[in-house]
């Protein structure tokens, strides 16, 4: 057996011929930088999202930096970031001087638990920060309901959600602004980086413009210190092509996904929980096991390949060594950590295949008990 955890060629095997063509049409179109593929992708995507705007850049750690700076963040502040997540939601953070303020995520839904944010809040709290982890969207009315008591804004960290549904409504502009990722492996993935932010808020979106383009809205004039964090238009050609079978291939997540439900239920394994109110992209299958480490080497020895998302939390890894959190100083984030493990899925993943994984973390469990 041979399993993968991602075949990442399958999408290109699947839609070579209009990938091909996206590119050999960007190719000869003399446009290498910004142009109409860009802005024709801004447009899909944003429609997609149900936004009033898309601003395409060059990754999904600039997404969420660029956001932050739009909205002023800077030395001195706060802003608030589930302890449980990709560190990058923490780096965009730090990359503008400010500070990250962990808050615990709920147990069973992986993601940044409302009832936990107000306390976290202080003077210096300007953002709220959610991330739709795994491909759940994070509880979005409680939080923007906390973020207008405080006056806060709130910028979500939708990398892993491409085409998740919230209380019906797809993400994209439930809070001021969604910072997105095309890295290849995401939902809807590039071949190569990019990213984009999506917002219903004019100015964020004018700002986002400027500051990924040195600061320019008119070429050799620069109204404030920029960068450069473009998309690449031959990944926004690319993308266009993708985005029209991402709710297709979003479906086949979710068959994926409700044949795990299925068959692992009752297998040892603690499953998602998915709210009454989600409807997830599934970028992952994570499940939890107390003996992970054990469970992952059996499955590889049966050719099914599984990732940890992720090993070591954010507060303690080295990079943020200066804030000095220690062992347990978030113990829920710390327990995900430690028992996490992500099954294959994917688009390319058939339900036979996923049949095969049951099978094989069902005799796994039963020989590691
Ligand atoms: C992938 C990811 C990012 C960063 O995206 P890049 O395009 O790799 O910079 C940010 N946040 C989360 C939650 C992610 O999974």
């Amino acid at each position: 057996m041979n399993i993968p955890f991602l075949d990442l060629g399958a999408a290109y095997r699947e839609l070579q011929a209009d990938i091909d063509a996206a590119v050999a049409r960007t190719l000869a179109s003399g446009h290498y930088i910004g142009g109409p593929e860009v802005e024709a992708f801004e447009n899909e995507f944003a429609t997609y999202c149900g936004a009033t705007h898309a601003v395409g850049v060059a990754n999904g750690l600039d997404a969420l930096h660029l956001a932050l700076r739009a909205m002023d963040v800077g030395p001195g502040d706060e802003v608030i970031v589930p302890s449980n997540t990709y560190i990058a939601t923490w780096l965009a953070v730090s990359q503008c001087g400010a500070t990250p303020v962990p808050v615990e995520p709920d147990a069973c839904t992986y993601n940044i638990d409302p009832a936990r944010i107000e306390a976290a809040i202080t003077p210096r709290t300007r953002v709220i920060s959610p991330v739709h982890l795994y491909g759940q969207p994070a509880d979005m009315d409680a939080i923007l309901a906390i973020a207008r008591k405080h006056g806060l804004r709130v910028l979500e960290d939708g990398a892993q959600a491409h085409g998740a549904r919230y209380k019906g409504k797809r993400l994209g502009a439930h809070g001021d602004v969604v910072a997105w990722s095309f890295y290849p492996g995401k939902n809807l993935g590039a071949m190569g980086d990019g990213g984009a932010v999506t917002t219903n808020d004019v100015q964020l979106a004018d700002r986002i413009q400027v500051l990924r383009n040195y600061g320019s809205r008119v070429k050799y004039v620069n109204e404030v210190q920029g960068y450069n964090s473009r998309l690449d238009p031959l990944q926004a050609a690319i993308l266009r092509v993708k985005l029209a079978h991402l709710d297709e291939w979003n479906a086949r997540r979710s068959a994926i996904a409700a044949g795990y439900r299925l068959g692992l239920t009752g297998s040892g394994l603690i499953l998602p929980f998915v709210p009454d109110w989600a409807e997830p992209a599934w970028h992952l299958y994570v499940v939890q096991h107390p003996q992970r480490e054990a469970l992952q080497k059996k499955l590889t020895e049966a050719g099914i390949g599984t990732l940890i998302h992720y090993p070591i939390p954010p507060h303690l890894q080295s990079a943020y060594a200066a804030l000095a959190y220690e062992q347990g100083s978030f113990p829920i984030s710390e327990n995900i950590h430690r028992d996490v493990l992500s099954l294959p899925i994917g688009p390319s993943l058939s339900l036979s295949d996923a049949e095969q994984v049951i099978q094989a973390v069902r005799s796994s469990v039963v020989a590691l008990s």
